[in-house]
């Protein structure tokens, strides 16, 4: 597969607002615009914070926008076998390890290590890498191990369509939670490898994790995809949008007399799109509409601001 393939790839915890249905368009306009596909995936892996009836409406809501994608919607939940794999491969390498450490032991173990700039929260420091097997067998005892991948502290560039050049330490992150499920990283990159992703579009939020993506594709011999990761939608606070900012979400926002063409030309003009099309009474269909965006896209006038949302301002 050579030709481009976007992806949106959700995951069913909550009901999108403004800022998750603007990233979906960002993907959206940016397959399209490099003349490729797009697809959907959701990422129910962490069942315990999937809700039961969200990802229905997470569906509807980008059809609701006009969003069409190839092939069915694939869910993480029933690819695990191909994630085993994937560790599997790592293992054979010598790049697995576990790891007995609480949250608070990783916090400390932080703390204590050099203040060095990329050692920023979350960022592991290698507690475990080097135990014996005396230890790790009396630290099975106290809690089920998670499996790290031994990054050897590689730096890794990747070139954002948005940020430009970001490099990064990559530390050894976690391919297998300690309660036997796999990890965000690991499980992105089996997939994304595997359906043929050529361009990564997200909220800005992860761009720290795409050196370590691009570092474990590499280590499985997959091809990395090429990232844009795009500007968060803010409250008027400069908080993250979310629930408690009031109408923000599409079944909201209809209550408010906000229709779907009207939502879709609010988050259009948010990107600087289709400002010629007027916001009062917009008439066309959103397909059309759909469009037009792709038409007038140009991933270089991309904003690296956040767009700040104003639910009062409707
Ligand atoms: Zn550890």
């Amino acid at each position: 597969m050579t030709s481009a393939r976007g992806r949106f790839a959700p995951s069913p915890t909550g009901d999108f607002h403004l800022g998750n249905l603007r990233t979906a368009l960002y993907a959206y306009v940016f397959a399209r615009h490099a003349g490729g596909d797009f697809i959907v995936r959701v990422e129910d892996l962490d069942r315990s914070r999937v809700r039961p009836g969200v990802a229905e409406r997470q569906l509807a809501d980008l059809a609701a926008l006009g969003l069409t994608w190839q092939g069915p919607v694939v869910y993480q939940s029933q690819r695990e076998s191909l994630y085993e794999d994937a560790l599997a491969t790592l293992r054979s390498q010598g790049r697995v390890y576990e790891c007995y450490c609480s949250r608070r032991e990783i916090r400390e173990a932080v703390a204590e290590s050099l203040g060095a700039p990329h050692h920023a929260v979350g960022f592991y420091a290698g507690t475990c890498r080097e135990l014996s097997t005396a230890e790790r067998e009396a630290r099975r005892a106290e809690r089920p191990a998670a499996l790290r991948l031994r990054a050897d502290a590689a730096e890794v560039g990747v070139a954002d369509l948005v940020h430009g050049e970001y490099l990064a330490r990559v530390d050894d992150f976690i391919l297998r939670r300690g309660d036997g499920g796999f990890a965000y990283n690991l499980a992105v990159v089996v997939d994304d490898a595997a359906q043929g992703v050529t361009q990564v579009v997200r909220g800005d939020d992860l761009l720290e994790s795409a050196p370590r993506q691009t570092f474990l594709a590499r280590a499985l011999g997959l091809k990395a995809p090429s990232y844009a990761h795009v500007p968060l939608v803010l409250n008027p606070a400069g908080q993250r949008l979310a629930k408690r900012d009031g109408a923000v979400t599409r079944a909201d926002l209809a209550r408010q007399g906000v229709d779907d063409a009207a939502l879709f030309l609010l988050i259009a003009h948010s990107m600087g799109l289709l400002l010629d099309s007027g916001r009062d009474r917009p008439t066309a269909p959103t397909r059309v509409l759909l469009d037009a965006l792709v038409a007038e896209f140009q991933p270089a006038h991309i904003s690296r601001e956040p767009w700040v949302f104003r639910a009062a301002a409707l």
